[in-house]
């Protein structure tokens, strides 16, 4: 009951209509659900511990009255025992009460972490178009880190503020129900402090929050692209763009400080008042031998109300926590409710895949469901077709960029995409991806919509090898498996690299398929990337292939070798090339000169060259020249 499936529903994902709040609030509570053992028995933990604090005062006062009354020495050797057992009992249950709220914090956080991960990986590439990835690792840390907070410190202590409330303001009625009356006329005006400072707080926790995003944002973008940075001396500049962000939320932190200052002193100051009037009250009637109140009775009474003030200063401090984190988390909300307009398979918790349940999960091995099903199975043999395909950018709905596109690839054929830059070639192989979905008309393979397969299937079926292909930092092997999800054997592997022309220069590292690659590994040359990416795309035997054949940025030998690599690629498999070689484009079966969103020519080399001053004449004439 504790697996993905549960989280999910207590996250009421999907659900249009959670909103606000209260809302939001009631679902950072039911994050803590898994952890209700472990928090049960840290309230019981807490309980002990406040209510053996509570006893304090109690002694505390007939250790005076003993003193007072000099009485035999057994006594207080008696009572001052008994305060140190309680002392010893109440730290005991401090201690688990501390650890343990602090652990399912760590739980959760983790838990939360991760699905807020999931839900970010989900969303569809137009997301990622606009929002910012440094402002989304940004909420990945920080927005979660404040939610943390709240379930864990301010949930325990809002708990030990309360039990000493109640527990205190019983105790106080019980010795003088007037003193207590008297006390407690300051707390209304420390009310209504506290609920303003708790609206400012939100607002400004937002804003403080948000304006960390964004200097996260800058950082990002400035780290990650260091060498463009560098080879333009631009260091100072983004240090001056992260200074001027860090500076905003500096600003917001000085009037969260003063907001804080302003109202710990004023909750300071009315707990000063609360013990003026009871000495004040409590002394005259001391003096007066009234209520059968004595001094020891008075010292007890001013140490609970002190008891009391600072749990009432600390639950209306609490509020203003609780505030923000209900800031941060309807951000983080709003991206686990986001409904992705493109469906990705749910992220498969798998132990294949390496997945490491967190403490209150549970593995739902989706992907072996999907591995076992037909459909992933399924494999598409046929033709891929475009009809009357229409598509915008979703960041830029104003413009078309494909317009009315219908053409058919031929099963086990090659297609070559030519045409001046920016006229939609790449547009086609995102659509073929589906990184977007057409604005009208529909694509299919063998006949199955896009709409209707699982990414899972699709992405088996459909293999990618683009301009810039990324490796991520790992082993080269691992970087070669990346695009199965299925066992393979060294063999494959090795007859993968053999055929992308990788292996010669792989088993020259020392560590051979085991080298690591990236930051801290061998950096590869452009040429070795795409190589490796080759691999990649071969291990996963896609029956369509999509190929930007940028050779451009390789030295002469190495667009050798990648050429070959890519010729082996394309035998046999349905191949969609962005195709800058005359030598692929003479060879394909058929040629689409896209021009400006639209199908401009299509046909064979020989068909297309017979054109006089058509596009593809022309195109080909520059080439020769060039
Ligand atoms: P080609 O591959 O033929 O050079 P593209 O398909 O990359 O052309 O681009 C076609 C048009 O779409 C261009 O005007 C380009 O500016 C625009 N475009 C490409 N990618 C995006 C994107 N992610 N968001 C918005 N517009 C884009």
């Amino acid at each position: 009951e504790t697996g993905n499936a549960f989280d999910y529903a207590q996250l009421g994902q999907g659900d249009d209509h959670l909103h606000g709040s209260g809302t939001s609030f009631r679902r950072v509570i039911s994050l803590a659900w898994p952890e209700r053992y472990l928090l049960t028995i840290a309230l019981m933990c807490l309980l002990v511990s406040s209510a053996s604090t509570m006893v304090v005062p109690a002694l505390f006062s007939k250790l005076i009255e003993q003193i007072l009354d000099t009485q035999t020495e057994d006594k207080l050797d008696q009572t001052v025992l008994l305060m140190l057992v309680v002392f010893t009992v109440s730290s005991v249950f401090t201690t688990f009460r501390g650890a343990l709220f602090n652990m399912s914090g760590e739980r959760l956080v983790a838990r939360f972490r991760v699905r807020v991960f999931e839900a970010i990986l989900r969303q569809p590439i137009s997301f990622f178009d606009e929002e910012n990835s440094g402002e989304l690792q940004s909420r990945l840390s920080s927005d979660t880190r404040v939610i943390q907070d709240t379930v864990t410190s301010t949930v325990s202590m809002s708990l030990r503020w309360l039990a000493q409330v109640v527990v205190g303001l019983v105790i106080l009625f019980v010795l003088s129900w007037k003193l207590t009356l008297i006390m407690l006329s300051v707390v209304p005006a420390l009310a209504i402090g506290a609920r303003m400072y708790g609206s400012f707080i939100r607002g400004v926790s937002k804003q403080y929050q948000d304006s960390l995003g964004s200097a996260g944002e800058a950082a990002e973008q400035a780290i990650s692209s260091i060498r463009t940075v560098r080879s333009f001396s631009k260091e100072s500049y983004e240090v001056a763009r992260y200074r001027a962000r860090i500076k905003d939320s500096y600003t917001y932190g000085i009037k969260k400080s003063w907001a804080y200052g302003i109202f710990i002193g004023i909750i300071g100051l009315g707990a000063y008042y609360a013990v003026a009037l009871v000495l004040w009250y409590g002394g005259r009637q001391v003096i007066r031998h009234e209520s059968g109140l004595t001094a020891a009775s008075l010292l007890s009474f001013l140490i609970y109300t002190i008891y009391l003030a600072g749990a009432l200063g600390g639950l209306s401090g609490l509020y203003s926590q609780l505030m923000a984190a209900v800031g941060s988390s309807d951000r983080m909300f709003a991206i686990i409710d986001r409904k992705p307009e493109i469906h990705t398979d749910r992220t498969p918790n798998s132990e294949e895949d390496g997945f490491v349940p967190l403490p209150g999960e549970t593995i739902v091995d989706s992907d072996a469901a999907i591995r076992r099903s037909a459909d992933f199975n399924d494999e598409l043999r046929g033709n891929v077709v475009f009809h009357n395909v229409s598509f915008a950018y979703p960041s830029r709905k104003d413009i078309k960029v494909l317009r009315d596109v219908s053409f058919t690839c031929q099963q086990g054929q090659v297609t070559a995409l030519v045409g001046a830059s920016g006229g939609g070639k790449s547009t086609i192989i995102n659509l073929l991806q589906r990184f977007y979905d057409p604005d009208s008309g529909h694509i299919t393979i063998a006949g199955q919509d896009l709409r209707h397969m699982s990414t899972v299937k699709l992405h088996r079926n459909v293999g990618t090898v683009s301009q810039q292909p990324t490796l991520f930092a790992m082993s080269i092997r691992d970087n070669i498996t990346y695009g199965v999800h299925r066992k393979v054997s060294e063999d494959e592997i090795v007859h993968a690299a053999k055929e992308a022309n990788a292996y010669n220069f792989i088993s020259g590292f020392p560590d051979g398929l085991d080298t690591q690659v990236g930051e801290r590994g061998v950096t590869l040359s452009g040429g070795q990337n795409q190589r490796i990416a080759i691999a990649r795309a071969l291990l996963a035997r896609p029956n369509v292939i999509l190929l930007d054949e940028a050779t451009s940025a390789l030295d002469a030998e190495s667009e050798h070798l990648v050429q070959e690599a890519l010729d082996r690629v394309m035998v046999g498999r349905t191949s969609i090339t962005i195709a800058h070689r005359l030598s692929t484009i003479r060879s394909a079966a058929m040629i689409l000169v896209i021009s400006d969103g639209v199908i401009a020519e299509r046909g064979t080399h020989e068909e297309l060259s017979r054109k006089d001053n058509g596009l593809y004449a022309t195109l080909v004439q520059r080439q020769m020249q060039a």
